[in-house]
């Protein structure tokens, strides 16, 4: 947290900038006060001891600093191929330097004969070695600054700025001098002893030298301090967050095991829980004891058997007189949880309905009646669970099933169903690395189910390219005159359902050829058929009478046919990893060997190639969640776009793992010592929220 008052003086009133800049700064950057300037952090620097010569240049390195002078600046060729010209040399050669946007603004501002650092990506072309929009700056600015001499720092910026004189040197000029004269109201904002047992760099020295540090040390010290400064408040931020959920929310108590749930354990239930699953239950059981509202999040692979879970948890809810429901995101997943708990609670255990989308009017009123009379114990549903005319009795738990495809806002409103929030139980499939879990749900309690139930026979996973086509051909027949059935997937193509349906339908005259009529049947489910359309295809292969399915991902979430044992996802290298092992995932169930076989095309990258060899090698979800993280960053990760959390300036998720972890243990320590933050030493943590809850602070994370 910087200084009130420099989070408080509009942007315009910074020296340098004025109105009209100011209108620019926030409407392009997003910067509105002075603090936010001092938060425009360098993007890199130039290292002023890194200078080349012209003749060493390398044309496979990433990028080159040269200082030179301009020799002679053209304008060549026409049209499409118009482009600036400069010619650049030191002491050792020359070489081109090309533009081939902001020709006319260039001639006006670059002059011939200056000395210039610059600094850009080398090119080899015909022989010659280029920089194509090079970063220029003439000499002397480049050192004209009184704080560093040696590491300057390289602002990101826009034409439009750039126009007004916001260049980078232009912001690094306003930032010179607004750190001149204001850095005495930067305020530290951790507390001493945790600066102090981390070695941490104070805040006003930090802010200071990550815009002008003196060296390369003292430059790693404050990226270090920041980053720790920005994980620290997200955490505080989360921990607290659920602290005072559980002060502020009494939970409803579930003080007895029943006779609902003691029936279906003992005499329904057809198959031994495994210890995660019995563990979890028991996590369950514990918190909707404890007097306080559960907020818990359980994540567990593909076929690990949550919803057995799940129905126990609301059986427990059932036995101390609430009611419970469980949302899904679709409606076939929603159905089939309906149909499934149906099965494994046969008669008499309890009264349980379904209501989605399709619902018909007049079910739908006699429905929402039943449930705010209490005679309905369990609803299922989609989204029309959300909505308000659907009043319970008394809701005592929530179960969301997949609930990465939720927003927040969407479990607030389940949440917001009684008067007395209901406990909260989410599920995923979709495992989320630990560190990526606690920055998007730190405030969930977190439960894993890490077992598979005993006797499932691992899925055998194989790569093929298109070479191996017949061979696939010839598996499915054989598997599927075992008895077998066979999912065929095409990917799902963000840009354009049209194109989905394009893949499915090239890849399904194959398929009607090798398989044809009336020996072999095929179902058929993509995104642009009604949902009664889906439903009605998918009911064909639940009941063996196809025994292909083929669909775009729209088969993803949930669905469960035990004796479909072959998964052939078609260009798998466009899927994400999280969402082949999802695929995979619809396989496996029964007890029959199963197998995934990811086919793609020939020319794969490397990268391409090193993506479905994981998926070859593991089965675990968690490795596979964690490589995904790796090679595609966070924002890839189902769940994690409409997080905010994720706009880390200064920290990576990836690569900051163990420091994330760290500081989390930390700040559990802070609250465990200090739950209010009432000591003397973490005043300035205590200073954090008060600021917090005037609002000053209150598009900050710190
Ligand atoms: P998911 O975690 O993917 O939602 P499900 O709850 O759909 O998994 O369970 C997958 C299958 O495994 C279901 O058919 C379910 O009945 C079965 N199952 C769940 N728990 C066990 C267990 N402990 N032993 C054997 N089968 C189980
Ligand atoms: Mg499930």
């Amino acid at each position: 947290m910087l200084n009130v008052k420099l989070n408080q003086t509009p942007i315009e009133y910074v020296k340098g900038i004025g109105p009209y800049r100011g209108d620019l700064l926030k409407k392009e950057l997003g910067i509105f006060t002075a603090g936010d300037l001092l938060k425009h952090y360098p993007f890199r620097y130039i290292d002023r001891t890194e200078f080349h010569k012209v003749n060493e240049i390398n044309p496979q390195w990433p990028s080159v600093q040269v200082v030179g002078r301009l020799i002679r600046l053209s304008e060549v060729g026409v049209k499409r191929a118009r482009r600036l010209v400069g010619v650049f040399s030191d002491e050792t050669g020359s070489v081109e330097l090309v533009w081939f946007k902001g020709i006319a603004y260039l001639q006006k501002l670059l002059k011939v004969n200056e000395v210039y650092v610059v600094y850009g990506k080398p090119q080899l072309y015909r022989g010659v070695i280029n920089i194509t929009h090079p970063e220029m700056e003439t000499y002397q600015s480049s050192s004209s600054s009184t704080i560093s001499t040696y590491i300057q720092p390289v602002y990101s910026t826009t034409e439009k700025l750039k126009k007004s004189g916001l260049d980078s040197k232009g912001i690094r000029q306003v930032m010179l001098s607004l750190i001149q004269h204001n850095i005495n109201q930067v305020a530290e904002n951790l507390p001493e002893y945790v600066i102090e047992s981390n070695q941490l760099m104070g805040k006003r020295e930090a802010v200071r030298a990550i815009h002008f540090p003196k060296s390369q040390e003292e430059l790693n010290s404050a990226v270090s301090r920041l980053k720790y400064d920005e994980l620290f408040f997200i955490q505080l931020g989360l921990l607290k967050n659920k602290q005072l959920t559980k002060e502020k929310f009494k939970g409803h108590y579930f003080s007895q095991v029943g006779e609902s749930f003691n029936n279906f354990y003992f005499n329904r239930l057809p198959f031994p829980l495994t210890n995660a699953q019995k563990r979890v239950v028991k996590e369950i059981r514990n918190d909707t004891r404890s007097g306080f509202q559960m907020n818990r999040l359980i994540q567990g692979d593909v076929g690990s058997g949550k919803t057995v879970v799940a129905l126990l948890s609301m059986l427990l809810a059932i036995d101390n007189g609430y009611q419970a429901c469980m949302m899904a995101p679709t409606e076939i997943l929603a159905q089939q949880h309906y149909k499934g708990i149906q099965e494994l609670l046969g008669e008499g255990i309890a009264k349980v309905h379904l209501l989605t989308g399709s619902t018909p009017a007049k079910e739908r009123r006699d429905l929402h009646a039943a449930l705010e009379a209490g005679e309905i114990h369990i609803l299922i549903g989609t989204h029309a669970l959300i909505e308000d005319k659907v009043k319970f009795k008394n809701l005592g738990l929530v179960v969301i099933d997949e609930q990465h495809r939720f927003g927040v806002e969407q479990r607030a409103k389940l949440w917001l169903k009684n008067h007395t929030p209901p406990h909260m139980l989410v599920m995923t499939a979709t495992p989320i690395p630990r560190t990526l879990a606690m920055t998007l749900y730190g405030d969930l309690d977190i439960s894993i189910i890490d077992e598979l139930p005993a006797g499932r026979k691992p899925i055998k996973t194989v790569h093929f390219y298109e070479n191996r086509r017949q061979r696939v051909f010839g598996f499915m027949r054989e598997q599927i005159t075992q008895g077998r059935q066979v999912y065929v997937v095409y990917p799902l193509i963000k840009e354009s359902e049209k194109l989905d349906l394009l893949f499915l339908e090239a890849g399904l005259e194959g398929l009607s050829r090798e398989f044809p009529l009336p020996e072999y049947k095929i179902s058929i489910v993509h995104g642009q058929m009604t949902p009664k359309e889906k439903e009605g295809e998918m009911q064909r292969f639940v009941q063996g009478k196809t025994q292909i399915m083929v669909a775009t991902t729209v088969i993803e979430v949930g669905v469960n046919v035990p004796n479909a044992s072959v998964m052939i996802i078609e260009n798998a290298e466009r899927f994400g990893l999280s969402q082949l092992h999802q695929l995979r995932g619809r396989v496996g169930r029964g007890a029959e060997q199963s197998y995934c076989i990811l086919m793609s095309g020939d020319k794969l990258s490397k990268e391409g190639k090193e993506r479905l060899q994981i998926m070859v090698e593991t089965n675990d979800g968690f490795r596979i969640a964690e490589a995904d993280l790796k090679l595609r960053g966070p924002g890839d990760i189902s769940g994690t776009q409409q997080s905010g959390v994720l706009d880390l300036k200064m920290a990576n998720l990836v690569t900051d793992q163990e420091l994330l972890s760290h500081i989390r243990n930390q700040v559990i320590a802070i609250f465990d010592k200090d739950p209010q933050l009432m000591l003397p030493e973490n005043g300035r943590l205590n200073a954090y929220f008060q600021g917090k809850k005037k609002g000053m602070f209150w598009e900050k994370i710190s």
